[in-house]
């Protein structure tokens, strides 16, 4: 593996040559994790160690019991404005101006925050979902985010959601116990029942089997996979980089830190992923 730890590409001639040399190549695929939303405002899951900085809820925790639903909503409630506000950078951008001039192909992502496609990015696949929907458990309902908002807002009017925090990587805000008692969670429409998730692959979920066969797919098509901002901790991720390393597809990554493909990956730059992808455009493009 050819790797270079400098901030500045160009300092690793050989190692940002071959980077370009395979982007310009074409029929890339690009894998991308919460380190390219974090110059966004929206932190990552882990450190540049690998190691998780929270613990999300899990599913079943979710929708077995009404406290902690009531925790959830009053978080996410508490998040979402903050969440939604955020926009793209150079780097999803980047991602989106790769495709326009051809060299980019599918986009799979560990992302639940819409960017991409916020930047102009097309055929993007979110492997774990969406946080701009919301389902309910039990009928199977799907709604818009913003309408379970207004139906949150509705039940509680008095619910300071300007506390202060930092928004997570899953869209909420940490709140105290006193902060979450006597908030209101909403119910289905249609079945009344307030088993309502996120419409994202939570904690203890797989992601389904259509969504992963197209990805395997996506990356038997292409001629390279160009991993950024992922760790590839999860197996979600990490799959797609040792299909493509066995079926000999060369693998790129820009990322911060470890991963667990670093056996895996040919060429990894560690590197701030919004200038180093800017720069990345200008060299192919040139
Ligand atoms: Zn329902």
């Amino acid at each position: 593996m050819l790797t270079s730890t400098t901030p500045d590409p160009a300092l690793a001639p050989g190692l940002w040559d071959e980077l370009v040399r395979l982007v310009r190549g074409g029929d890339v695929c690009v894998l991308t994790g919460a380190g390219i939303s974090t110059e966004s405002g929206i932190p990552a899951y882990r450190g540049a160690d690998g190691e998780r900085r929270v613990t999300p809820m899990t599913v079943s925790e979710l929708l077995r019991s009404p406290a902690a639903r009531q925790r959830y909503w009053a978080r996410a409630y508490t998040g979402w404005p903050r969440f939604a506000a955020a926009e793209p950078n150079d780097g999803h951008r980047a991602v989106a101006r790769l495709q326009d001039l051809g060299l980019v192909g599918t986009v799979i992502t560990q992302n639940v925050d819409g960017l991409h496609q916020q930047a102009g990015a097309r055929d993007v696949t979110e492997l774990h979902g969406s946080l701009s929907y919301v389902v309910c458990a039990d009928c199977g309902e799907r709604y818009a985010r913003e309408v379970v908002d207004e139906w949150l807002a509705g039940a509680n009017p008095h619910f300071d959601r300007e506390i202060s925090g930092q928004v997570r990587p899953d869209g909420d805000v940490v709140l105290t116990d006193e902060q979450v008692a006597g908030f209101r969670i909403a119910a289905c429409v249609v079945c009344r029942s307030d088993r309502l998730k996120p419409d994202v692959v939570m904690f203890g979920e797989s992601v389904v089997r259509p969504v992963v066969d197209a990805c395997f797919e996506a990356v038997d098509r292409s001629r390279a996979l160009l991993v950024l901002g992922s760790s590839l901790m999860v197996m979600s991720g990490y799959r797609f980089a040792r299909h493509a390393a066995r079926e000999g597809i060369p693998v790129a990554a820009i990322t911060h830190g470890v991963t667990r493909a670093d056996d895996l990956i040919d060429v990894k730059v560690d590197a701030p992923l919004g200038p180093t992808l800017r720069r990345l455009v200008e060299a192919v493009a040139a």
